[in-house]
């Protein structure tokens, strides 16, 4: 198989259904706590909040993040910590 980003053949998210990083049904189902975990351990998380940046990713969870609508990324607290773990000072 071949990815369009080399990076995700790692993903721990790989083969998951994609409902479970649907960030309205992470919020009702333990909101930060949950995103935080589903990615956990996860060994391309710098990659994957890059990605997000880069692509504006909206309505799930990225980097264990809960990305809402492209409103809420562009405000600084979401974009400042995506910022951060991309650059591998924060973990998620
Ligand atoms: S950080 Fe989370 S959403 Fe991103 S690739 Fe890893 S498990 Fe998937």
């Amino acid at each position: 198989m071949r990815f369009v980003y080399a990076w995700t053949a790692r993903a721990k998210c790989l083969g998951e259904p994609v409902q479970v990083f649907d960030a309205e049904t992470v919020r009702r189902n333990g909101g930060t706590k949950l995103a935080r975990k589903l990615c956990a351990g996860c060994p391309v998380m710098r990659e994957c909040a890059q990605f997000a940046l880069d692509t504006d990713a909206v309505a799930v969870v990225q980097a264990g993040v809960i990305l809402g609508s492209k409103p809420s990324l562009d405000k600084s607290p979401t974009r400042k910590k995506l910022r951060l773990i991309a650059s591998g000072d924060m973990a998620a």
